[in-house]
């Protein structure tokens, strides 16, 4: 169970990454998914293949090792530096991610003082959807990669939270240090957060 202050303290890490189809990416950009939560909404392929009868029998085999390898991958990220990830349904800050044909949310979630990350497909398959899984390995990444970045801004500044735009200075510090894709932060920095992230870093 997590404090009242606790759980507002981890809704701020809240990082949502989302890929929606071409419909719902229009209307995503124009209003983030949520209110603590902004999405990077990237529109899927307009050209959906149809399954052959054969190919679906594959496709399911692959479906389990493509969701192993989603959670390898962020392990993958997350190992170099000490942090565990754990895969929920629902994140300690209260949130899920999905799968869907034409949409996929990733949501990380960070609580102060574990060395532990949550990821959260909200249960989903990662193989269920006509989003790439290239692109979906990407999100993951970038998800982990932010989270991390909070977990090395505590390690150093001994608070998750020691800057009033710590969301930015998450995605400065895991685009400058972990290689975090640009494309892919979710909240977006400036310079300055950039000059934060650094001068954290040492
Ligand atoms: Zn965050």
């Amino acid at each position: 169970m997590h404090t009242r202050r606790t759980l507002t303290v981890a809704l701020s890490t809240v990082l949502a990454l989302s890929v929606a189809g071409i419909v719902g990416a229009t209307g995503a950009q124009a209003a983030p998914v949520a209110q603590t939560q902004v999405s990077a909404q990237v529109a899927t392929k307009q050209v959906a293949k149809k399954p052959k009868p054969k190919s679906r029998a594959v496709r399911g085999a692959r479906g389990g090792s493509f969701a192993a390898q989603v959670q390898a991958t962020a392990a993958s990220v997350a190992a170099p530096y000490w942090v565990d990830v754990a895969w929920v349904d629902t994140t300690s800050c209260g949130e899920r991610g999905g799968v869907s044909r034409t949409f996929v949310t990733v949501r990380g979630c960070s609580t102060p003082g574990t060395g532990t990350i949550e990821l959260s497909l909200g249960g989903g398959n990662p193989a269920n959807t006509r989003v790439s899984r290239g692109r979906v390995l990407a999100m993951v990444t970038a998800v982990t990669q932010h989270e991390v970045a909070h977990r090395l801004i505590e390690r150093t500044t001994g608070s998750l939270f020691p800057v009033e735009r710590n969301e930015n200075v998450a995605d400065a510090y895991a685009v400058t240090y972990l290689g975090m894709n640009p494309a892919l932060v979710s909240y977006g920095y400036t310079d300055g957060d950039v000059a934060t992230a650094v001068a954290i870093h040492g």
